[in-house]
């Protein structure tokens, strides 16, 4: 069997290790790929246009979003979008890789509506709701108003963890990769 037109998401609040999991993931696996989204969200220190994100402005993320190039979009916080562009799954895909996404919660859910069973869908927990409020701290990334606007989105996120292949406890780092590691050696051959 193939990997063809195989996608692996990731989806949990902002918080949760998502970013941290999908980074040691493509140390092991040189049949992944990234998806970068599109976002009008400004770059955080040592990000890179291209890398981490496409990044844009709110009248260009709209303009695109009219013109259809969006398989998905958000505004996941008020004023800020978060989408997936459909020309990356074609740039990953003509490479012959396999798809690793990071979205947010209604995007993973969309995503594995669209993609059906050639996806696989990972719910990355927190064990706590308090160590997830440490954790958006020491990333140092966010103000007071973002970690606020982030906790709250988050309490109506974990509730849908159900709607997701599989739910995985990021409580230690490297027993979380392995668990996750594990459930895609299941679902992919590389
Ligand atoms: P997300 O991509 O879901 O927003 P990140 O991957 O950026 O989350 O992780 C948020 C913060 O938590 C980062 O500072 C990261 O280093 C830290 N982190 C991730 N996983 C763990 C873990 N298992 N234990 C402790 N800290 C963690
Ligand atoms: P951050 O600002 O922390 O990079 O991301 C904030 C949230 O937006 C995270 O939950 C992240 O998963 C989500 N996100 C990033 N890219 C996309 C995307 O393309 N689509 C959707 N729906 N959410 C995304």
């Amino acid at each position: 069997m193939s990997n063809n037109k195989k996608v692996i998401l990731f989806s949990a609040p902002s918080g949760c290790g998502k970013t941290t999991i999908i980074g040691r993931l493509l140390k092991y696996f040189d049949c992944f790929e990234f998806s970068i989204s599109a976002t009008s969200r400004a770059p955080r220190s040592g990000e890179r246009n291209g890398v981490d994100y496409y990044y844009m402005s709110t009248a260009e993320f709209k303009e695109r979003v009219q013109r259809g190039e969006f398989l998905e979009w958000e505004e996941v916080y008020e004023g800020t979008c978060y989408g997936t562009l459909r020309s990356e799954i074609e740039r990953i895909w003509d490479n012959g890789h396999v798809i690793l996404f990071d979205v947010d919660v209604k995007g993973g859910m969309n995503l594995k509506r669209h993609f059906g069973s050639n996806a696989l869908s990972i719910f990355v927990m927190p064990p706590s709701v308090e160590e997830l409020e440490r954790r958006l701290r020491s990333r140092g990334t966010e103000n007071e108003e973002s970690i606020a606007r982030r906790l709250k989105r988050s309490i109506d996120e974990l509730q849908e963890s159900g709607n997701f292949d599989h739910t995985v406890i990021n409580d230690d780092l490297d027993r979380a990769v392995l668990e996750v590691k594990k459930l895609i050696e299941e679902f992919i051959y590389c």
